[in-house]
């Protein structure tokens, strides 16, 4: 089985990043700038806020960061962002969720320009994912995207499943995936006989949030699998897989940690360049 290694491929992105940015930084006067909202203190949006902030220093993003407290208003936060909106030196805002009770994140994120939705959650983006036209794509899916990209897995006529319909991964991943012209599934809480569906697939994104949901018997030998899931557990973090049962079954699969994980950090990355192309192409900054 060939394992598909996340951690290395975004070393990769990050690297080819740094060299772009250097660049553009020079053509263009000012280095991209990524907005970072932080609401709370959940322990786990803390360090994934920090591992983007660590990623957007290695490769020349200026990130600035916003720490709210949990009581913050609704019209705070908006106003925040209206005001990142505004400004020229920022290209991404990124609103790191779940946000406390209270608050209400899809209007929070219906609140952030389009154009620095670098998290590819704004209905403009999901809309124009859907009509195939080119937008700013959800950092987790693209993630996945770029991986099997990465390892030549071609997914063009190949039989897709995916496990998970959420906004933020099922549905998306399923978006690209049936533009790259795989033909999906998309399975979830309610679907009946879930094995039978899974073992069709050539091709098995899973994005449940169950520990070692899928297990060997449900996946045809031979088959792709690729694991979102990040569970928290007495044994540490697992994925939705069960990988060591599956490592005689898969032709290739994605470990957790150091699968989909990195990836997910490298596509922001990815995408706030890509904002920042656009602004200064926009000269924005003139
Ligand atoms: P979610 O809870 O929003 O969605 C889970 C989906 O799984 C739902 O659509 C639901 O229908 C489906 N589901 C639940 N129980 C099921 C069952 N018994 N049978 C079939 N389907 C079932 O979760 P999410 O935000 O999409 O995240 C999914 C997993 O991916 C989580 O473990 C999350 O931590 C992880 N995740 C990882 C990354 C990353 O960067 N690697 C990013 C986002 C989410």
């Amino acid at each position: 089985m060939r394992k598909l290694d996340g951690k290395a491929t975004a070393a990769l992105i990050r690297q080819e990043l740094a060299g772009q940015i250097e660049v553009l930084r020079k053509n263009h006067g000012r280095e991209p700038g990524l907005a970072v909202m932080l609401v709370g203190d959940d322990p786990a949006s803390q360090v994934y806020v920090r591992n983007k902030e660590r990623a957007c220093a290695e490769v020349g993003i200026r990130s600035e960061g916003f720490r709210l407290p949990a009581d913050v208003t609704q019209e705070e936060v908006e106003a925040i962002i209206a005001r990142l909106n505004a400004d020229p030196g920022i290209d991404g805002i990124l609103l790191q969720l779940p946000l406390p009770r209270g608050l209400d994140s899809q209007r929070c994120l219906e609140r952030i320009d389009p154009s620095k939705d670098v998290d590819g959650f704004h209905p403009v983006n999901m809309g124009r994912l859907t009509l195939g036209l080119p937008c700013l794509r959800s950092c987790t899916p693209a993630g996945v995207m770029a991986l099997l990209a990465k390892y030549d897995i071609d997914v063009a006529g190949k039989k897709a499943v995916v496990i998970g319909r959420s906004n933020i991964v099922g549905k998306p991943v399923a978006l690209m995936l049936l533009q790259a012209n795989a033909t999906v599934s998309i399975c979830h809480s309610r679907t009946a006989h879930i094995a039978n569906e899974v073992r069709n697939a050539d091709i098995v994104i899973a994005a449940v949030g169950i520990p070692h949901f899928v297990t060997a018997d449900m996946v045809r030998p031979g088959a792709v699998v690729i694991d979102v899931g990040i569970n928290r557990t007495d044994q540490g973090l697992v994925g939705d897989c069960d990988y060591a049962g599956l490592e005689s079954v898969a032709s290739a699969m994605t470990p957790v940690p150091g699968g989909v994980g990195p990836m997910t950090i490298a596509q922001l990355l990815v995408n706030t360049v890509e904002a920042y192309r656009v602004h200064v192409a926009q000269g924005q900054d003139a």
